[in-house]
C-alpha cells in the first residue's frame, strides 16, 4: 500500500494497519546489548534499596517485574467477537501490575531517577558501587537529594512513576501534566508532596514548558521523555527479563517459532525501548508492532513519512483527542523514530470504542482490569490475520502461523481507583 493511501486512511480515522517496508533488522544506533545489560546491573544494585523502600517488592527480591500469562479465555472471546481465528498462542505481559506505580513507566521512569541518584551520590562521595544500596533509604541520602529537583512532562503515568520514586528518595519533584491527565493521578501525586503543574494543552506542550522551566535552575534534572536514552535503556531491560520468563515456560523463540509482540505507543519511549531490547535479544525471530489510537497515530505518521518529530497528527487534521490518555501524543519522539525505523515490523491504529470493547472482554473472560490505553495491543493478533498487508508480511517471511506466540503488552491499570474502573466498564457495556 502506498503512503498516500495510508494517510488517507488515517485521516478518515479508520483503523489502519501499516507494514514497515524499511525493515532490515540491523540497528542503527550506538546503543547495544552491552548497555542493556549495564542497565540491568544497575537495577540489580538498587534491589536492596527497592526492597526496603517498597516492601511489596520483597517477594521478588526488589526487582520490578511483571508476569507473563497465557490467556486462552480471552483468545476465545476475541475470536468470537471479531469472527477471526487467532492462530498460535496468546499471552499477556502484565505491566499493568508492575509494582510501585502500576504501569509500564515503572520500568524506564524509575530507572532514570535511580541512575540520577546514583550518579549524584557517587559524585558527592556518598557511595561506591559495592555498598549495600539500602543506604539510599537513610536520612543522610535524603538530605542530599532534598537540595535537588526532578522535573518531568507527562500525560499521567510517567509523572506518577517519577513522582513516587523521586519523593521516596527525598527529591523535590515537579510534574508538568497535560490536559489529558486524570484527576486521581494528580491527587495522588500531591498527597506525596509532588508539585503538579497543570496545562490546558496537550502532552507535547507540557513537555516543552517543563523542559524550558527546568533549564533555568541548575539543580533541576529534567527527565526528557522525548529524547532520553537513559529512560529508553530502562525500558529495554524488559527484554532480558522476558527471555528468562519464556525459557522458564519452555516457550521457544527461533525461526520456526516466531514471537509477535504488540505494544501500545504514545511518544514511543516505552515500546521503543522494549522493541529495541527484544531485537537485541531475539534478532529476526521477533516481530514487534506499535498500537496507537485512531485519533493519535503520531508514531505511525512519523515513521511512514520519515519526518518523525517534525510532523504532528494535527498537520493532517487529526485532533489527538482520545480516551486512551496514556497514548494521547500528537508528535512522536524523533530519537525513538530513528532507532526503530529499520527494526519495527509495523504499526496499527485502534478506535476508542474497540479499546473499551477489549476492556470488557478481558474483564469478563480473565477478570483483569486494564486502563483504556493498555488494551491497544489486542487488535494486533486480529489484524495480523485479517489485513492484507499483514498477510503479505507473513507470507514473505515464510511464517507458519500455527507456531506464532503472540504477546500483547498490557501497560497500565492496577492503580486505577475502583470508581474509575467501574466507569470504564460502564462505558464499555453501553457500546
Ligand atoms: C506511557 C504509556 C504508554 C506508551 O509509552 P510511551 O513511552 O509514551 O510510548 C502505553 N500505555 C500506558 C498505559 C502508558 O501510560
Amino acid at each position: 500500500m502506498n503512503n498516500e493511501k495510508i494517510i488517507k486512511d488515517l485521516k478518515s480515522l479508520n483503523e489502519t494497519f501499516w507494514i514497515n517496508d524499511k525493515i532490515q533488522n540491523n540497528q542503527n544506533i550506538e546503543l547495544s546489548i552491552k548497555d542493556i545489560k549495564e542497565a540491568e546491573r544497575r537495577l540489580k544494585r538498587f534491589s536492596d534499596y527497592i526492597k526496603v523502600a517498597f516492601p511489596e517488592t520483597e517477594k521478588n527480591g526488589g526487582i520490578i517485574e511483571s508476569d507473563l500469562i497465557k490467556i486462552d479465555l480471552m483468545k476465545k472471546s476475541i475470536e468470537k467477537f471479531t469472527d477471526q481465528e487467532i492462530y498460535g498462542e496468546l499471552y499477556l505481559k502484565c505491566d499493568n501490575a508492575l509494582p510501585i506505580s502500576g504501569s509500564i513507566k515503572a520500568r524506564g521512569g524509575i530507572y532514570e531517577v535511580l541512575k540520577f541518584a546514583e550518579d549524584l551520590a557517587i559524585d558527592k562521595n556518598f557511595l561506591d558501587k559495592n555498598m549495600d544500596y539500602s543506604v539510599f533509604n537513610t536520612e543522610k541520602f535524603k538530605k542530599l537529594f532534598s537540595k535537588y529537583t526532578i522535573a518531568v512532562g507527562s500525560t499521567g503515568n510517567l509523572g506518577l512513576s517519577i513522582g513516587i520514586i523521586g519523593s521516596k528518595l527525598g527529591f523535590k519533584v515537579v510534574v508538568h501534566m497535560s490536559a489529558d491527565a486524570k484527576k486521581w493521578k494528580k491527587d495522588l501525586l500531591r498527597s506525596k508532596g509532588v508539585k503538579v503543574k497543570e496545562y490546558k494543552s496537550d502532552y507535547s506542550k507540557a513537555v516543552e514548558k517543563g523542559r524550558k522551566e527546568a533549564k533555568k535552575d541548575k539543580k533541576t534534572y529534567f527527565v526528557d521523555d522525548e529524547n532520553s536514552k537513559t529512560l529508553f535503556l530502562g525500558y529495554s531491560v524488559a527484554a532480558l527479563r522476558l527471555k528468562r520468563q519464556l525459557k522458564e515456560k519452555k516457550i521457544k523463540v527461533d525461526k520456526e517459532n516466531p514471537l509477535f509482540v504488540y505494544l501500545p505507543c504514545g511518544v514511543g519511549g516505552a515500546p521503543g525501548g522494549i522493541g529495541f531490547g527484544l531485537k537485541s535479544v531475539f534478532k529476526e525471530n521477533v516481530h514487534f508492532f506499535f498500537a496507537e489510537p485512531t485519533h493519535s497515530p503520531s508514531m505511525l505518521l512519523g515513521l511512514l513519512t520519515g519526518k518523525h518529530e517534525k510532523i504532528s497528527v494535527n498537520d493532517i487534521g487529526i485532533n489527538n483527542i482520545t480516551k486512551a490518555d496514556g497514548l494521547a501524543v500528537s508528535r512522536p519522539s524523533g530519537f525513538v523514530g530513528s532507532v526503530v525505523e529499520n527494526i519495527i515490523s509495523g504499526c496499527f491504529t485502534i478506535s476508542d470504542e474497540n479499546l473499551f470493547r477489549f476492556l470488557k472482554l478481558l474483564k469478563d473472560s480473565e477478570n483483569i482490569d486494564l486502563e483504556p490505553s493498555a488494551l491497544a495491543g489486542f487488535l494486533g493478533p486480529v489484524k495480523i490475520f485479517s489485513s492484507k498487508s499483514a498477510k503479505e508480511y507473513i507470507e514473505k517471511n515464510l511464517i507458519d502461523i500455527s507456531k506464532i506466540n503472540h504477546i500483547v503488552w498490557a501497560t497500565g491499570g492496577s492503580m486505577v481507583p475502583k470508581k474509575e474502573r467501574k466507569k470504564y466498564y460502564q462505558i464499555a457495556s453501553k457500546l
